[in-house]
């Protein structure tokens, strides 16, 4: 029998276990063999029955006093009884629809049972306990070896009618008659590693002795994927490497005058971020970079002068932004760098969304253009940067001399988008830089990011204040808007975020389930701004914004906020990447508890960003302990980095990558958590990449890494 043997072929199955573990999309021995118990019960130790304790699991050695089968007939249950005694007790033990139990336990009979002590109305009993008929009181002594009552219990996930006693039953008889495996992880990263080879771990995995071998074959098997990943990772990585790209020439005066005409001095690490990307950008290799930094620690102005060098080089830039409000607002960064007198270059910066064609000139005259006529001007390489959303990587946009492609919050684009961007010209790549704002836990940079090099801003400007946040209960709802009316009083302005755009609909005669009476309690835009614009500050100016309209009402609304036009802007989650509105000092989120706490981050990184003291009000209507848990992480979390890996910790993995996209085991996803782990497999993976790019002298990784790659298609 080997891995790949089929399990309809092994005449000791039964149709019936067939069945059901087809519905498992279990197969083979590999399904089988790779389908991990998710916990194990400890029964390593007999204890007297006096001792049991209710919902602890363990065993006990007795003898059969009496059996009894009865029938419910209202429900077709079967339901076995039997006392069983030691010399410190009694107890009960209670199986259902497992008549021939009855045939096994007879009285008299000595074994040992394996479960957990429960309690109903009626009685306390040991329900469905695991069996074993013994003779010995001893475990280890015990001569064919427990699978169900002794030492570690696997408990696997079940389905139903097949359970982890059903599943132990089969697989243990099938690890005994496998045939050695050959490992397919290399003998050094195993050595590495100090991991068991694949024959012992399958037998730990599913029949360990210890607790601690049962870790360590866990291990090993969530190692395998991320091993994997880190392979793909290199291997693009040193692809790339060989590929060509126009390598800028860096002008360090022009690049310090430019420096020289922000308004703020750059941090140390924009600084050092700078450099990383220029010393990347003068490479004739395309540059694959991530720049990461928490909001507001002023990425896009880095990122814009690596545009200006670009544009500066005869070459042509298209920055990429999520939403049409953000492209607006890098154009109007960038075409007032681009102006500045260092600008001085022929050609335009355009902005070129859905809704939007504008075009400026290095003399600092802009104009409304037709989209056509700007397209026109993007394909003679009149125009150097291009500002956009997914509109310009759509079909008829061409850029004939694309230098460098600059996404923001790359996350939100998909392979496809990013491909269409760094599609080769005449053999040459773009340099790439991807920025992100969302703090990604370091496991999961170097996983899902792992073939990008990263730049760290770790620093936010100097002199901002520390957002003061608050969980605001219900009853405080009139403090806070009076605390909001002094805020604009002394002239500043404020966001109020709800989680949806419309109040719920309820059709008539619908009956309305839990889930749906929570949605419909869940504020909404169109109707707080109704009360907020007439009710509680009609005196004021409040304006809303959500995904629903147009891009251009969009932009213009988000326009005459930063223009203070309004003092308050009510919005959805539209608001949540990269807007910057330095006076707005008050975020208010209605539902708090309906966002995750990456995403609260992003809103409260939308104030603070200018001179004045900032405020993040948070409200609920939920008092349960987790939502305030959670939102406490909020609050005592140093920085975005530290939040995401607390986020990574309660919320798991599937957060942040979409669990059913990436394609990895559930282990794998665990082992996300695991910065050692993921270290270790990078280590491991460089190694064999670096001697060996097409692991030629690793024929049988060779075939695992192909076939991993056909599974996961990864962002
Ligand atoms: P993010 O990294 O979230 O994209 P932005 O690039 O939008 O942040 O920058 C946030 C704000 O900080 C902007 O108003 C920007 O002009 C300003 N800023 C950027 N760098 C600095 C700096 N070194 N000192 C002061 N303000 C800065
Ligand atoms: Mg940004």
């Amino acid at each position: 029998m080997t891995l790949d043997t089929e399990l309809v072929k092994i005449s000791e199955i039964g149709s019936k276990f067939i069945t059901k573990l087809i519905q498992l999309k279990i197969k083979t021995v590999r399904d089988l063999l790779t389908h991990f118990p998710f916990r194990y019960e400890d029964f390593s130790k007999i204890i007297p029955i006096s001792e049991l304790v209710l919902d602890q699991p363990a065993t006990v050695h007795g003898v059969v006093q009496k059996v009894n089968l009865r029938r419910t007939w209202k429900k077709h249950l079967t339901i076995i009884e039997a006392v069983i005694m030691d010399e410190t007790g009694g107890v009960k033990a209670v199986w259902f629809n497992q008549p021939y139990i009855a045939q096994i336990l007879r009285p008299g009979t000595r074994a040992n049972f394996a479960g957990k002590l429960m309690q109903s109305q009626r009685e306390i009993y040991l329900s469905s306990p695991a069996y074993e008929v013994t003779n010995s009181r001893s475990l280890a002594s015990s001569s064919f070896g427990p699978k169900h009552t002794a030492g570690l219990i696997p408990i696997y996930p079940e389905t139903r009618g097949l359970t982890s006693k059903g599943l132990r039953f089969l697989i243990k008889p099938i690890l005994k008659s496998l045939e050695r495996v050959e490992d397919w992880l290399p003998e050094e990263a195993l050595k590495e590693n100090k991991f068991p080879d694949i024959n012992v771990a399958l037998k730990k995995i599913h029949f360990p002795l210890k607790m601690e071998e049962a870790d360590l074959a866990k291990r090993r098997f969530a190692f395998e994927d991320l091993f994997l990943l880190q392979l793909n990772n290199l291997k693009i990585k040193s692809r790339l490497a060989e590929e060509r790209a126009v390598a800028l020439k860096v002008d360090e005066a022009k690049v310090g005058a430019l420096i020289e005409k922000l308004p703020f001095i750059l941090t140390s690490s924009q600084k050092e971020s700078l450099s990383e990307i220029l010393k990347d950008l003068q490479r004739p290799r395309p540059m694959n970079r991530l720049l990461q930094g928490d909001v507001g620690s002023g990425k896009t102005v880095i990122a814009a002068i690596a545009a200006i060098l670009a544009a500066q080089n005869d070459l042509q830039a298209a920055f990429l932004a999520p939403t049409e409000v953000l492209a607006g607002q890098h154009y109007r960064t960038i075409t007032k760098l681009f102006n500045s007198p260092m600008g001085g270059l022929s050609g335009g910066v355009a902005l070129f969304t859905a809704n939007a064609a504008e075009l400026s000139y290095g003399d600092g005259s802009q104009i409304k253009i037709s989209r056509q006529k700007l397209l026109k001007e993007i394909l003679d390489g009149k125009v150097k940067i291009v500002i956009g959303t997914h509109a310009i990587i759509q079909k008829g946009v061409r850029f004939p001399k694309l230098g460098l492609a600059i996404v923001d919050e790359q996350h939100r684009f998909g392979v496809e988008q990013r491909a269409a961007l760094s599609q080769a010209q005449g053999g040459f790549l773009p340099h790439f830089l991807s920025m992100s704002a969302t703090p990604i836990p370091r496991t999961l940079s170097l996983t899902i990011f792992g073939d990008l090099d990263v730049s760290l801003i770790t620093e936010l400007p100097a002199g901002r204040k520390e957002i003061i946040t608050k969980i605001v209960a219900p009853e405080n709802r009139p403090k806070a808007y009076d605390f909001i009316r002094e805020q604009i009083k002394k002239g500043r302005q404020a966001f109020v975020i709800c989680p949806r755009i419309t109040p719920g609909a309820v059709k008539e005669g619908e009956v309305l389930s839990e889930a749906k009476k929570k949605a419909l309690e869940l504020k909404s835009v169109t109707e707080e701004f109704e009360k907020l614009s007439t009710k509680i500050f009609p005196d004021l100016k409040v304006a809303m914004l959500h995904g629903k309209m147009k891009g251009r009402e969009k932009d213009q609304i988000m326009k005459d906020f930063s223009g203070k036009k309004y003092h308050i802007l009510v919005s959805t989650s539209v608001i949540e990447v990269g807007v910057d509105v330095p006076n707005a000092t008050i975020m208010m989120v209605e539902g708090a508890d309906r966002f995750g706490l990456a995403q609260l981050y992003q809103f409260r990184g939308r104030v603070g960003r200018g001179e004045h003291q900032s405020f993040c009000l948070l409200f609920t209507e939920s008092d349960s302990a987790n939502v305030q848990q959670r939102l406490n992480f909020l609050m005592t979390a140093k920085n975005g980095f530290e939040l995401a890996e607390k986020d990574l910790l309660v919320r798991g993995p599937g957060q942040f990558m979409g669990e059913s996209q990436s394609g990895l085991p559930d282990i794998a996803m665990e082992a996300l958590r695991d910065i050692e782990l993921v270290k270790a497999a990078r280590a491991s993976a460089q190694k064999i990449i670096s001697n060996d790019l097409e692991m030629k002298s690793y024929p049988l990784l060779a075939a695992r890494f192909q076939q991993f790659q056909k599974r996961v298609h990864l962002e």
